[in-house]
């Protein structure tokens, strides 16, 4: 009494493989990305533009969202350039400084001195926060752009005889 359909099996709505899906139509079936589960799924139509679906509603977490052709990760430039490591961390690292900084800063001249931790205003490179005091009379200070070292407290060109 168990006779076997053949092809039963296939029927079934679940079964059917995404790549039969035919032209887009409103209530039809669409492979597309949905930007809910970020990954291609299966999605029904649910308005079309033209022979394009406009809206279409994911079957895995029933979102309705925009149509996409294109996945985000496969539309993006495989060479895209990257920023330096190194800057990314200095401004990073001046953001945080520049927020500790309670003081307005100070306007840098040459001939004036500066202390650790100070922030000066620099013509060139902007504001920045003094990192180290030299005994050389330099100042090392942390810009947006990185590190760069500046002379300060030039004034005393004849040291004083005590
Ligand atoms: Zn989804």
């Amino acid at each position: 009494m168990f006779a076997s359909k053949p092809g039963q099996v296939y029927n079934s709505e679940t079964m059917r493989p995404l790549s039969s899906y035919g032209p887009p139509k409103v209530g039809g079936d669409i492979l597309a990305y949905c930007s809910s589960c970020k990954m291609d799924l299966a999605h029904v139509v649910f308005s079309m533009v033209d022979t394009q679906p406009a809206i279409i509603i994911c079957k895995t977490c029933s979102s309705r969202h925009r149509f996409r052709r294109k996945s985000p990760a496969s539309s993006q430039s495989p060479k895209r350039p990257r920023t330096p490591v190194t800057t990314v961390r200095a401004a990073q690292l001046w953001e945080q400084k520049l927020s500790e900084c309670k003081s307005s800063p100070r306007s840098y001249t040459p001939s004036e001195k500066y202390a650790l931790a100070e922030c000066i205003q620099h013509t060139k490179f902007g504001v920045g926060i003094i990192e180290e005091v030299k005994l050389s009379g330099k100042i090392v200070v942390l810009f947006r752009d990185g590190f760069h070292t500046l002379i300060h407290g030039t004034t005393t060109n004849a040291i004083p005889a005590s």
